[in-house]
């Protein structure tokens, strides 16, 4: 395999910078979730970065980007919305291998109530459950499969609700059911510095995790200007980096969120649109791309797939 990736390797050429989204690295894996990295996979990603990459802090990468002399092969990589694991999970792993990242904080999520969605994963993965109580009747749970279509379909009924009828919706899902919420998984304010602390930038994601484009300016500016506040409070440091929610330019955000992100004092900011990033590109419009796939190979295929496309 090591010649296959070498070859691919030569085809990366210099000058474009990479940025990996990652969300959660878990422990082991779980069936709710098959497409977040487990610590075992990450580990390798990390590895193969570390072998055949340059990867360096984002805050570097604005600043060779500006002067147009990117390290060869250059790549950071982020992770998005602050979850807990990050620091427990992932913090080690790319100390071992000294690999700088950034981590987006939803600065709300700090504070004990998990993101939507998780609420709603969580609910399907007690095995011990054999069914729900969903709508109003009693649905059978089966294999993993079918909980994951449950689930899947409970999401996207929830998810074009405005944000109080969404956690409403939610709430009645574990009210019904009478089940208690599950242990927080993002991290608290003194996690965020404990993972600043470490040498891992802390970036901002707003405060409520929102679709921007649909705030008013003035509800988007309070929504990525507080939560720059709150992290600099937190971990003593500036906060100069932005990602933002759900991040696809044109259908999460507009020119105009672009401007109050800089308005607000941010260096740069990520969307979640598929490429990589050249010097004199716009950086507060980065893109990245998720290395999700199950194989060394096809990670790095992804990887030289999109600096061969854009
Ligand atoms: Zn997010």
């Amino acid at each position: 395999m090591h010649s296959l990736l070498s070859v691919a390797n030569s085809l990366l050429s210099g000058n474009k910078l990479s940025i990996l989204i990652y969300h959660q690295v878990l422990e082991a894996f779980d069936p709710m979730r098959p497409y977040e990295v487990t610590a075992e996979v990450f580990d390798w990603h990390m590895a193969l970065i570390s072998r055949y990459f340059t990867p360096i802090s984002l805050t570097d990468a604005a600043k060779y980007l500006e002067q147009g002399k990117l390290p060869d092969k250059a790549i950071c990589v982020t992770f998005d919305d602050g979850y807990l694991n990050n620091l427990t999970v992932a913090q080690p792993i790319l100390a071992k291998y000294k690999i700088p990242a950034t981590v987006y904080v939803a600065t709300a999520f700090t504070e004990g109530a998990d993101m939507w969605n998780d609420r709603v994963l969580d609910l399907f993965n007690d095995a011990q459950l054999s069914s729900l109580i969903i709508e109003g009747e009693s649905v059978t749970l089966g294999d993993w499969e079918k909980r994951n279509q449950l689930a899947a379909a409970q999401l996207m009924r929830l998810k074009y609700l405005p944000i109080d009828e969404r956690l409403a919706g939610v709430q009645k899902l574990y009210d019904d059911n009478n089940l208690a919420e599950p242990t927080p998984r993002m991290m608290n304010a003194q996690q965020v510095k404990q993972l600043a602390d470490c040498g891992v930038e802390i970036g901002g994601h707003t405060v409520n995790h929102p679709i921007l484009k649909v705030l008013s300016p003035e509800q988007q500016f309070d929504e990525v200007s507080r939560c720059k506040a709150q992290l600099e409070q937190w971990t003593g440091k500036p906060v100069k980096h932005f990602a933002y929610p759900n991040g696809s330019y044109g259908k999460d955000l507009t020119d105009e969120t672009v401007e109050l992100v800089k308005k607000a004092g941010y260096e740069t900011a990520v969307v979640t649109d598929w490429g990589t990033s050249s010097p004199g590109d716009d950086l507060l419009r980065l893109k990245r791309f998720t290395p999700w796939d199950s194989s060394a190979w096809k990670f790095h295929a992804r990887l030289v797939k999109s600096r061969l496309t854009i």
